[in-house]
């Protein structure tokens, strides 16, 4: 959707009332461009103290906040495990995770003019409700319906296939959070 965008633009600007044509012409593109271009912009790495962590229970592979790191220690195969106090849950529910499969920086939800910054293929963390629980699982985006966006906000869909079983659905931006990106 942005190269249709950037690739139409010179030709409107080139045209025989160039300057009438290219007020007329910005004027979508500015909002456009602020939710579209910038908000891809990379995210601010945070200071250590404000990082905070999600990690993937063996359980059900859904994804928790982590309220605290107990301990810590290494398999047999030299892997780093580290035990983890999920928010909201008890000492019954802590877990050995491993650190480089099960725990990642917390995922981020996503304002409505934020909606471009999410397209097909991308990783996300998506909020899975069924009949008898609602949890966080990893998903990739298979196809966007965009929409106009409203008083209400993003109006888009998203049809995404969750990691863990293949399932598919169409979600709202509310459902999504997306994955933190750096340089
Ligand atoms: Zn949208």
């Amino acid at each position: 959707m942005r190269m249709h965008f950037l690739r139409i633009y010179p030709k409107v600007v080139m045209g025989t009332r160039p300057l009438k044509l290219y007020a007329w012409c910005l004027k979508p593109f500015t909002k456009f461009l602020m939710c579209g271009l910038f908000s891809e912009t990379t995210d601010k790495v945070p200071e250590f103290e404000d990082l905070q962590f999600e990690a993937k229970s063996s359980k059900d592979s859904a994804w928790y906040d982590v309220a605290l790191f107990l301990a810590h220690r290494k398999t047999s195969l030299g892997e780093v495990e580290v035990r983890v106090r999920f928010i909201g849950y008890g000492a019954e529910e802590d877990e050995w995770v491993n650190v480089r499969k099960a725990v990642r920086q917390q995922s981020i939800p996503l304002e409505s003019s934020e909606c471009r910054s999410i397209v097909k293929g991308d990783l996300v963390l998506c909020f899975k409700e069924s009949n008898d629980e609602a949890l966080h699982f990893d998903a990739h985006v298979v196809d966007v319906q965009r929409k106009q966006h409203d008083i209400r906000g993003c109006r888009c869909l998203f049809h995404v296939e969750y990691d863990h079983d293949q399932s598919q659905e169409m979600v709202n931006l509310k459902r999504i959070s997306r994955r933190p990106r750096y340089l």
